[in-house]
């Protein structure tokens, strides 16, 4: 993503009640700060955050953890979130990296990856968000029957994700080399803002679901 430093946001984001700040301290509390026992499902790189939004606001029973990296690209999101506010969801501005420090063992039901950041030089490739180092990470967290659902339109990047399976031990339960031309596959899907831009390009979208 084309970063643009927005004036400004990290002061908006300290302030915001839609961000989770120090993040560590609410580890294994999360169904307190949601006030209910609902599964927790949590975008990784969400962006302006318009897919976990949509999410959101479609699944009131599901509770949404949407994590971004940069403070210019999550303010987007709370400028949507004070427009149109939702009890299910909050953000948290860090790196995936730490995410094993935030949330505890089984305390995520699902984990979506959305046009992650393909990191081409094979020197970066454990800061690939579908790489085994990330997907060890995952396991961690994710509760024993957990799914993890991966879109992107880079060919290079999903390959990879795929072949980082096995020796990471997780297993694919479907995939799609076309998302928009897969007629089951497409049930139900929500557009990000890539997947909007990419596949109006005509790119083909790139899926798999995967488990333990
Ligand atoms: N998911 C959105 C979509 O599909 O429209 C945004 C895709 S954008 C290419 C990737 C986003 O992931 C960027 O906003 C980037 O800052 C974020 N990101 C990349 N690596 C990250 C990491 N390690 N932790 C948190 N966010 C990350």
């Amino acid at each position: 993503m084309r970063l643009r430093n927005v004036t400004g946001s990290r002061e908006v984001i300290a302030e915001s009640s839609y961000v989770i700040h120090e993040p560590q301290t609410r580890k294994g509390k999360w169904h307190e700060i949601f006030g209910n026992n609902h599964p927790i499902r949590i975008e990784i790189g969400m962006g302006k955050g318009r897919f976990i939004m949509d999410l959101a606001r479609m699944n009131p029973d599901i509770n949404y953890v949407g994590i971004e990296k940069y403070s210019s690209v999550l303010i987007r999101g709370i400028q949507k979130m004070e427009a149109d506010p939702l009890p299910n969801l909050y953000f948290i501005r860090m790196d995936a990296e730490e995410i094993t420090s935030i949330f505890d063992k089984g305390e995520v039901d699902r984990i979506y990856l959305n046009f992650s950041d393909p990191w081409p030089k094979d020197r970066h490739a454990k800061r690939r968000l579908p790489s085994r180092e990330f997907l060890q990470r995952y396991n961690e967290i994710l509760v024993p029957d957990g799914v993890i659902e991966f879109k992107t339109d880079n060919h290079d990047l999903f390959q990879f994700a795929l072949e980082e399976l096995e020796p990471a031990g997780w297993h694919l339960d479907r995939m799609t080399e076309d998302l928009h031309h897969d007629t089951e596959m497409m049930q139900g899907n929500v557009m990000t803002e890539y997947e909007e831009r990419f596949s109006s390009l005509g790119n083909p979208i790139y899926k798999y679901i995967i488990s333990r």
